[in-house]
């Protein structure tokens, strides 16, 4: 099959939403399609609340979170276990790759990432990582605060109860006891906090293209952009 040759692709890409609003899922497939690396920037904030749970640092406490997030080291590897996570995240050393996905990082995740040093500590280095652009860049202020000058914005949005039942399935298939309810308060928990704090807020950016994806599924997504950047 004869790859497809675009004009003039955007060279960064920014994907912003909500928790579980598909954005990771369809942010690696646009990446595999254009060539592109993809960063999943809610990854570094899960590491950093990971890492204040593994050291019994009170979330509540700013500067010891922040001191904490000032030094971690995160490294992000394509995924080496085929376990159905695309990447591996060894933080500090240690591959912590699913650890950052439990549920009690769940909870405390947006409570961390209200800081303005952990924010500051985690845009610089995401900054970093795009500087040579062709790259698709996951999170919830990439096309706000990160990369401003993105060449394509996306921000996706669906209801928190298709967002929930999406988790929950996802979840059911990895075999994990799940409950939708539960899910659906987590959600809720942590659009509250991501949409309410002071700085870098989730929210579309005046230049984005605003996709509501409550009856569209991930392949009708990826489609609809990959023609949008093919007419670019
Ligand atoms: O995308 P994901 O659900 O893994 O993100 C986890 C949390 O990390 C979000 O709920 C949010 O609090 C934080 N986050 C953020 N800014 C980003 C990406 C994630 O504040 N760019």
């Amino acid at each position: 099959m004869c790859e497809q040759i675009y004009q003039n692709p955007p060279a960064t890409i920014a994907i912003d939403g909500p928790a579980a609003s598909g954005k990771s899922t369809i942010g690696n497939l646009l990446a595999n399609k254009l060539g592109y690396i993809s960063l999943d920037t809610g990854i570094m904030y899960r590491a950093v609340a990971y890492k204040a749970i593994q050291a019994k640092v009170d979330v509540y406490d700013g500067e010891a979170v922040s001191d904490l997030a000032e030094r971690i080291q995160i490294d992000i590897r394509p995924s080496t276990a085929g376990d159905g996570c695309q990447f591996d995240v060894i933080i500090d050393g240690e591959d912590h790759t699913w650890d950052i996905r439990s549920p009690e990082v769940n909870q405390v995740v947006s409570e961390v990432s209200v800081y303005p040093r952990v924010r500051n500590a985690m845009t610089e280095l995401q900054r970093k990582i795009a500087k040579n652009g062709r790259i698709v860049m996951i999170g919830r202020d990439i096309g706000t605060v990160v990369l401003p000058l993105a060449e394509m914005k996306i921000y996706l949005e669906a209801s928190v109860e298709v967002r929930a039942q999406r988790r929950y399935i996802e979840e059911l298939a990895r075999g994990k006891k799940v409950c939708l309810d539960e899910i659906a308060e987590s959600l809720r928990h942590r659009d509250e906090i991501d949409s309410g704090r002071a700085v870098a807020p989730l929210r579309p950016a005046e230049d984005a293209i605003v996709l509501n994806t409550d009856d569209m599924t991930v392949y009708e997504v990826v489609e609809y952009l990959m023609g949008l950047i093919a007419r670019r």
